[in-house]
């Protein structure tokens, strides 16, 4: 049976990588049947008057699965993020963001294990935004719900009871936010209490970032509101490496789009360097979420041995391999790992 998959490259480095990774996907001998967009953000404004065409959102609701590069947004005007508008229209609540070390990247800590649950469609990013020209006031209000705290808190929750996990830590800023965050703190005390087995514990967002990169080893997993969990999520992916080897998915009921945590980067688009560790990962999570567990125990042990190993690693992780020759690489190791089971 082939795998229906909408495959959406993106912009920037996102070909780049997402080639990369199908290459690998590719070699666990897994059939696929790739259902690609290469046209999104300003590409599909130009040639669809939409950066995000609905026979897109119409391929991921009928796949019920894709596989995402980053898309770029433009800053201060311009269209609205493609990346939020499809987590909000496709209802991906929860985005999953693991943070793990990996053998061989030299960075101040060893042994990081954190995976950050990211609220994925409302609060700040909920698009509700008003300019008064008059009294030149700017809001942007972080509207949140009981109804949307409450899945990602306890879809965090069940994964961390699930996969065996110690501790869930809320992250908000109720002290300020005496709504919103209160909310969310209160949510996440009600749920904490149907988990008697794992340990709960609550910090403010700014300790929490000090924390993170003073401590991580003291925690493990994270639960948090839209902004907070995309700026956590990057700060982790510091303490690991760095945002070219941190994955992510976008999980709502019965639908995932995964793409990994880092965006579109113009810096070093087009040169063959960025690295495709981070969609790769990303594509193992869909491997698990496909039941493909063989193929994603399998690519997920040749990274591993990739970067233990040290031969080929592209330049952020301090090697000097091109995207392509490290996608290369790991594709013989994976058709090898192949013959050999
Ligand atoms: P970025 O994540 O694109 O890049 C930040 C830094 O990390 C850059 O120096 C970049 O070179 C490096 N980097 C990122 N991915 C890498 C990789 N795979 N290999 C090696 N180095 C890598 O963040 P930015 O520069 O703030 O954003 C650029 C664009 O991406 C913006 O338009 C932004 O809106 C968009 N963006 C999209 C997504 C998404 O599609 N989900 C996420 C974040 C940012």
């Amino acid at each position: 049976m082939k795998h229906a998959i909408t495959l959406l490259p993106g912009d920037g480095i996102g070909p780049e990588v997402v080639e990369a990774t199908v290459r690998v996907l590719e070699a666990t001998g897994i059939g696929f049947e790739w259902d690609t967009f290469a046209k999104t953000g300003s590409d599909a404004l130009d040639e669809f008057g939409t950066p995000l065409p609905e026979q897109i959102l119409e391929s991921i609701r009928r796949n019920r699965v894709a596989l995402k590069g980053p898309i770029s947004t433009p800053v201060g005007d311009g269209f609205r993020s493609v990346n939020v508008t499809l987590r909000q229209r496709l209802d991906l609540y929860a985005n999953v963001r693991p943070c793990r070390s990996l053998p061989g990247v030299k960075t101040p800590f060893e042994n990081v294990d954190l995976i950050i649950f990211r609220e994925n469609t409302e609060g700040l990013y909920s698009g509700i935004e008003n300019y008064d020209e008059r009294l030149e006031i700017a809001d942007t209000i972080a509207r949140i719900t009981r109804a949307g705290s409450k899945r990602i808190i306890e879809f965090a929750f069940e994964y961390a009871w699930r996969e065996n996990r110690r501790l869930v830590t809320l992250v908000h800023k109720a002290n300020i936010l005496k709504k919103a965050g209160a909310m969310f703190l209160e949510i996440g005390r009600e749920v904490a209490t149907r988990y008697p087995g794992l340990e709960v514990n609550d910090r403010i967002i700014d300790n929490m970032s000090m924390q993170l990169v003073m401590y991580p080893e003291r925690y493990d997993c994270v639960v948090t509101t839209n902004l907070f969990g995309d700026i956590l999520s990057d700060l982790c992916a510091g303490l690991v490496g760095g945002l070219g080897v941190v994955a992510g998915a976008n999980i709502g009921d019965g639908i995932a789009v995964f793409e990994a945590v880092h965006g579109s980067a113009p810096d070093i688009a087009g040169q063959n360097r960025a690295n495709p560790t981070a969609v790769l990962r990303s594509a193992i999570m869909m491997l698990q979420y496909l039941g493909e567990s063989q193929a994603a125990s399998l690519v997920e042990a040749e990274l591993q041995a990739a970067y233990a190993e040290g031969a080929c690693l592209t330049a952020d992780v301090g090697g000097s391999a091109s995207t392509t020759e490290f996608s290369e690489y790991l594709t013989d190791r994976v058709r090898s790992g192949v013959r050999s089971l």
